[in-house]
């Protein structure tokens, strides 16, 4: 089960694992107070924090969730130094391109950021895109280029995606694309192309 909170213009998801829970970014700052009060809803423990990478809207309230609830801190290992840094909360787990952690396996996808990922939830088919992607309107779009490291780099990122087996993508900005999914990120590529 998948959980979607939305805060503004960013999202963050809560996946059900059963008897704990997973939590995918942590939004800006206030979302801290909406993603505890999703987790003592579903009454279970928050066992894991994964960050997708370290832009302010996904890690804004990293330091009040791991304060909450102890959770165990994961990132890709080339986004670990900024995200503690800038956050002051210890990675504790850092992972690399097919890792599998929490049934979710990992993708490493630089462009938008060095150390940016993609997480397969290898049971459902759901892609958690952090900001690989994000969707407008039922269509997806690559993320605006000025908030891109490497925005070419971002692009074929984009194209990557098609070689991962997901069946619905979870943006961090946008809704989620939970029909026709790989239809939709052909359409992008193809539109990508056509800008060249
Ligand atoms: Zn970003
Ligand atoms: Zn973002």
């Amino acid at each position: 089960m998948i959980y979607r909170i939305k805060d503004g213009f960013v999202n963050v998801y809560i996946i059900d694992r059963g008897d704990h829970l997973v939590l995918i970014d942590t939004g800006i700052e206030g979302t801290c107070e909406k993603i505890l009060s999703k987790i003592k809803e579903l009454k279970k423990p928050l066992k894991t924090i994964i960050i997708t990478h370290h832009h302010l809207d996904h890690t804004g309230s990293l330091k009040c969730v791991k304060d909450a609830t102890g959770a165990k801190v994961v990132a890709h290992e080339e986004e670990v130094e900024v995200i503690e840094e800038r956050t002051r909360v210890k990675v504790d787990v850092p992972v690399k391109d097919g890792d599998v952690i929490e049934g979710l396996k990992v993708f490493h996808m630089p462009g938008h950021t060095k150390g940016s990922i993609c997480l397969l939830d290898e049971e459902s088919g759901a892609l958690f895109v952090g900001d690989i992607m994000i969707e407008r309107d039922g269509k997806l779009y690559e993320v605006p280029h000025r908030y891109s490291e490497d925005p070419m780099m971002n692009r074929e990122r984009i194209k990557d995606i098609l070689n991962i087996e997901f069946k619905s993508i979870y943006p961090a900005h946008g809704e989620p694309v939970l029909e026709n999914a790989r239809k939709k990120v052909k359409e992008l590529v193809e539109a990508l192309e056509r800008e060249k």
